[in-house]
């Protein structure tokens, strides 16, 4: 094994933050401090609690705490169309309608713990069903609108729906055909949508059924433990987990917003993932309602100029996004960057795979600020490991844990057992001590596979990752990804990331071949930036490159160029569909995968 296994990752010299004279004061200014003296009682108090000592609810905590502290009529919610339409849901609005649609859901025989699907675009329904079904006490499960009819029927049979929301066109693609298969659906309530078809029979006309129904609703005693939330995971490494996650989780969200993300009020934000992720609904829904923000809801695909495009109109002040929308900025080039006026935004962070170090230095280069990567999970709920406002930021690494979280690099011991790996720069598994109130309560029909993510009081995450003298983190590769070559494990990011550093490179991924000497032997598989076209020339180069930085071991020794990789629908390289492809094998689940490819 190398000394330090990511060694090459740690080129780009170190960001350093100010310690003072901010134009917005960040919400953690000292991370040390702040760790040392973060108690999870004191983030509970960061939020209201349902009047008379009813509990927690995730809706309330979001929406009608605001209204009844008179910030009714602060935005909470800006819609833009795909086609150019605009709506606006002020705090009030979406408390009225979400109530709406939690007394539907009582009229429609749903009761508290029933499961409410959701398979629609980002339209504000999307977010208003989100949040009824909170306050109705029901478990809500949105799904990626993209997915075929096979996923969606998959999910929704092993999820038990028992309501789902969705538009006239999805439900005659996608659902029409397999409805009579589960009988335990019994609502299916469809949203507006531009010259939608008529109404199939057995579903209901989602607009007319909220304006029937009462603009008050008294959210029922809701116990922080009562499920909440059933998400997907993203599929990468197998077929998805359906991770279930309960009405507490809102204090993670709530803080992990206002820390990691540095959410304030007067925040304009936008989190691009879509609902049907975790990170659509814990930073795209919940955390920013709770810290009272502005956020820009966009309906429409990635599509580099429109976003640019949003940020700079919208004045976005706070961006959430992930490596794969950076990767993309970075391939259309900083003079695309250039035309746009960006002064408004002041904070980027970036989750999901982990972030290239050029990519943080591009941040900061053609946008004027580093992204700051933060890692976390379906089964986390929120942000773990996060680079904060005001810490400096060490490109390649995914940050320092949350306060109030207790992360650990361990060994698997016999026996189930694991081992702490105290010593700085030693790979490892990431763990988490458990208890934060966003860790996953189930995997949903699978409390075997749930009981095997813990041992010895940690969280085993199935990544690995090292921690450093300074107690940053860096992120390894996905356990299931790691390649073993000549005596070495090698993380694909590090072999990645030297391969972007090539100034034709957008886009890499890495997987390991069956080598009769080597044990496996490192293949790449590149996109090239707009502007190179793929020659033996650009390859050797490539391969050159890597070698000078990785050493004749680790560095690739074979090298594709692709038009595009494989990947998930919510944008991770999906590198067991290029191994699998590359040999010859099944290609296993492939239901979150982006398109035909
Ligand atoms: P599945 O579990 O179904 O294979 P998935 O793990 O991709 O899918 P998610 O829960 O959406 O499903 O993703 C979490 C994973 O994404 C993490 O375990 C990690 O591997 C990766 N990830 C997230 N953020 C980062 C980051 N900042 N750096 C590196 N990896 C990250
Ligand atoms: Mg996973």
């Amino acid at each position: 094994m190398p000394e330090n296994p990511t060694a090459a990752l740690t080129r780009l010299p170190t960001i350093r933050k100010p310690r003072s004279g901010w134009a917005v004061a960040p919400n953690l200014t000292d991370y040390e401090a702040a760790r040392a003296g973060f108690r999870w009682e004191d983030a509970r108090r960061e939020l209201d609690f349902l009047p008379g000592g009813r509990g927690l609810n995730i809706a309330y905590e979001a929406v009608d705490r605001h209204v009844r502290a008179g910030r009714g009529g602060r935005l909470a919610l800006r819609w833009l169309g795909k086609n150019g339409e605009r709506r606006e849901l002020d705090y009030a609005g979406l408390g009225e309608a979400s109530n709406r649609f939690a007394n539907l859901l009582g009229r429609l025989g749903l009761r508290p713990g029933d499961r409410v699907f959701a398979l629609l675009g980002r339209v504000p329904e999307l977010y208003i069903a989100a949040l009824g079904s909170f306050k109705a006490g029901c478990v809500f499960s949105p799904l990626f609108s993209a997915f075929g009819p096979e996923p969606v029927r998959a999910r929704l049979a092993l999820g038990d729906a028992r309501a789902l929301v969705t538009s006239a066109t999805l439900y005659q693609r996608k659902i029409a055909a397999f409805r009579e298969s589960l009988p335990g659906l019994i609502q299916i309530l469809l949203a507006p949508e531009a010259d939608a078809p008529a109404t199939p029979p057995g579903t209901l006309d989602l607009s007319s059924a909220l304006a029937a129904c009462p603009a008050r609703f008294e959210i029922p005693p809701t116990d922080p433990e009562q499920p909440a939330l059933l998400h997907f995971t993203s599929g990468t490494t197998g077929r998805p987990k359906g991770a279930l996650h309960v009405h507490a989780a809102v204090i993670a969200h709530h803080v992990t917003g206002k820390l990691a993300l540095d959410l304030h009020p007067e925040d304009i934000f936008w989190c691009t993932a879509d609902p049907g992720w975790v990170t659509g609904t814990s930073y795209g829904l919940i955390a920013p309602l709770t810290n009272g923000v502005s956020m820009v809801v966009d309906e429409a695909e990635f599509d580099i100029e429109r976003w640019y495009r949003i940020l700079a109109e919208e004045r976005v002040s706070v961006w959430y996004t992930a490596p794969t929308a950076v990767r993309m900025m970075i391939r259309a080039g900083e003079d695309v960057a250039r035309r746009y006026d960006l002064s408004a935004l002041r904070f980027m962070a970036s989750v999901g795979e982990p972030l290239n170090p050029e990519a943080v230095e591009w941040g900061r280069m053609a946008l004027g600020r580093p992204f700051h990567d933060n890692w976390w999970q379906t089964e986390t709920g929120g942000i773990m490991i996060a680079n904060f406002a005001a810490m400096d930021i060490k490109p390649g690494s995914m940050g320092k844990p949350m306060p109030g979280i207790e992360a650990a690099i361990v060994r698997r011991v016999k026996d189930g057992g694991v081992e702490v790996v105290d010593a700085p720069e030693e790979q490892g598994e990431l763990a988490l001590k458990r208890g934060w109130p966003s860790m996953f309560r189930a995997y949903i029909n699978e409390p075997e596979r749930y009981a095997n993510c813990f041992s010895g009081g940690w969280y085993l995450t199935g990544d690995l990752a090292r921690r450093d003298a300074d107690g940053y983190y860096w992120f390894v590769g996905r356990s299931d990804d790691v390649i073993k070559t000549s005596g070495h494990l090698v993380g694909p990011f590090e072999v990645e990331s030297v391969l972007m550093e090539h100034k034709a490179v957008a886009e890499a991924a890495v997987i390991g071949k069956p080598d009769p000497v080597a044990l496996e032997v490192i293949k790449a598989f590149v996109t090239l930036k707009s502007g190179h076209a793929a020659s033996e020339q650009l390859k050797r180069d490539i391969l050159a490159h890597a070698r000078r930085r990785l050493g004749a071991v680790v560095a690739p020794k074979e090298l594709d160029f692709t038009p595009n990789l494989p990947k998930t629908r919510s944008g991770k390289i999906m590198r067991r569909l290029l191994k699998a492809r590359e040999l010859g094998l099944p290609e296993g689940d492939t239901s979150a995968l982006e398109q035909a490819q």
